[in-house]
């Protein structure tokens, strides 16, 4: 039996997904208990009477630090409790988390400086898809400076509509899963043309092409410049 609350694996975070927790008010003592909390007790955050008659807004205004740990908050109540414990248990260099009674100001030991992380490209998964080769898309966690990233192509295939505008303009390099929907099966059966061809024409906007495969392909530039806005 599955059991929830225990957040999203990372299969289960392909890029662009999206979705909405509940709602949540920002109190007065909301604002209040964070700003000083944390220190945070400017006129901006104290003042009312600076507010209106010096700054020129009306109401209350909270500090943007409060809205994302408000925004994180709601997450944590939405189910994923568990994600952020096990993603520090992964991290053998985090020391600890710091505690309520630390007086002591605590080192929290930040993994080794990440170069670039390479933009997370989530392979395509394909349902029942042949087992594909180790996929590069699992970003290698650091790339030297000089060393130009490489995305992978794929898409988002759990918002695929089945339209086969792509696996019309090449069903070698676009292939249907199990679930009808598509994934890139083969980047190398195509141009890098086509699959920003195909992205533009995807009703949906799921497909990325990455970056293109073979560098002595014919108006590059130009098409890699199409395939920005969907990479
Ligand atoms: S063009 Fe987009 S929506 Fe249509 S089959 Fe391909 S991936 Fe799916």
């Amino acid at each position: 039996m599955e059991t929830v609350g225990l957040g999203f694996c990372f299969e289960d975070l392909p890029i662009g997904r999206q979705f909405k927790t509940i709602g949540r008010t920002v109190t007065e003592p909301d604002i209040v208990n964070f700003i000083n909390t944390i220190g945070m007790t400017e006129v901006l955050f104290t003042n009312l009477d600076f507010l209106k008659n010096e700054a020129g807004f009306k109401g209350r205004l909270a500090p943007g630090s409060l809205v994302y740990c408000l925004a994180e908050g709601l997450l944590a109540n939405a189910g994923s409790s568990a994600a952020v414990a096990e993603l520090l248990a992964s991290l053998p260099s985090v020391a600890t988390p710091v505690s309520r009674n630390g007086s002591e100001p605590k080192t929290v030991a930040i993994p080794a400086p990440v170069a670039a992380v390479a933009p997370v490209a989530v392979a395509a998964p394909p349902a029942s898809a042949p087992a594909a080769a180790p996929s590069s898309a699992v970003a290698s966690t650091a790339v030297a400076d000089d060393e130009p990233l490489l995305l992978e192509a794929y898409i988002d295939s759990v918002r695929c509509t089945t339209c086969n505008e792509c696996t019309n303009l090449n069903n070698k390099m676009f292939a249907y899963n199990a679930d009808k929907q598509a994934y890139v099966k083969d980047v190398k059966a195509g141009t890098f043309q086509q699959l920003v061809i195909a992205a533009e024409r995807c009703p949906v906007s799921i497909i990325h092409p990455g970056t293109p495969l073979n560098a002595k392909e014919k108006d590059l530039a130009k098409w890699v410049k199409r395939a920005e806005k969907f990479n």
